[in-house]
């Protein structure tokens, strides 16, 4: 399947060790990322991740674009409810793209965590009947 990572900065380090915790499930699929998380990710943890631009420079939008396109089957959006953010209404038309394909989505580790034991379980696997080209 098709996971996106998107951390806010203050949640970086939190989207790290979520990552090192599940690399062997996340390894099993294609990854990609914003640019910074990606890098970050990717660094500390090996996983094999494709980096679009920093989310400032339109790297949530690309990953819209494939959310648009119905190519991504999980998004894990660690965001920081505590900064506003510039580009904030990118990020919430993510998760409007989320609910028109009815992507699962996590906007925290708790739900994260959650999605990821789904996912090792098999329960997302619907996603492969509605996108069989994963
Ligand atoms: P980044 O983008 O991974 O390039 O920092 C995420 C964000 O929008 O904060």
């Amino acid at each position: 399947m098709n996971i996106a990572l998107i951390a806010h900065d203050a949640k970086k380090e939190l989207m790290t060790e979520f990552c090192i915790a599940y690399c062997g499930i996340l390894s099993r699929h294609t990854l990609c990322a914003t640019g910074t998380t990606g890098k970050i990710v990717s660094e500390m943890t090996g996983l094999d991740i494709k980096c679009y631009l920093s989310g400032t420079q339109g790297g949530d939008q690309q990953i819209g674009a494939r959310i648009a396109c119905n190519e991504i089957d999980l998004l894990l959006f660690f965001r920081d409810p505590l900064t506003a953010k510039p580009e904030e209404s990118g990020e919430e038309n993510l998760l409007r793209l989320c609910d028109v394909h009815t992507i699962p989505v996590a906007t925290n580790i708790a739900t994260a965590e959650a999605l990821i034991h789904s996912l090792a379980r098999g329960d997302l696997d619907w996603r492969d009947i509605v996108n069989p080209k994963n």
